[in-house]
């Protein structure tokens, strides 16, 4: 079950919580969903939130929006460089077959 465990945000929303997980009680951690609650039944805190308030959720939502507007602007504009999410090291170039098409041969 565990390779199946999401990861991201959820809604801090007991509601949703509990329909998506119907075992996440007080004291106990989520096998599904990236949540664990405290014995008071608070959310545990992480290092990475792991839940969001509804307000910071639709934040979130707009900021993801207007992303995807200003990426669908400058494509229009004829911006469509390759641009990679590059962490340290790490590169999706390495595993990709497409490096002949946008020139990122590695
Ligand atoms: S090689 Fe693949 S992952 Fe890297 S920039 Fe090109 S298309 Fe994107």
């Amino acid at each position: 079950m565990k390779q199946f465990k999401m990861s991201g945000v959820a809604l801090a929303d007991e509601n949703a919580l509990t329909a998506m997980d119907k075992t996440l009680v007080p004291g106990t951690g989520s096998a599904v969903i990236p949540v664990a609650l405290n014995k008071d039944g608070r959310y545990k805190k992480t290092a990475t939130p792991t839940t969001l308030s509804a307000e910071d959720f639709a934040e979130l939502g707009r900021e993801v929006e207007g992303k995807i507007v200003e990426l669908g602007q400058r494509m229009t504009c004829g911006d469509i460089s390759a641009q990679p999410y590059v962490s340290g090291a790490k590169s999706p170039c390495k595993f990709c077959g497409y490096g002949a098409v946008c020139g990122k041969n590695y």
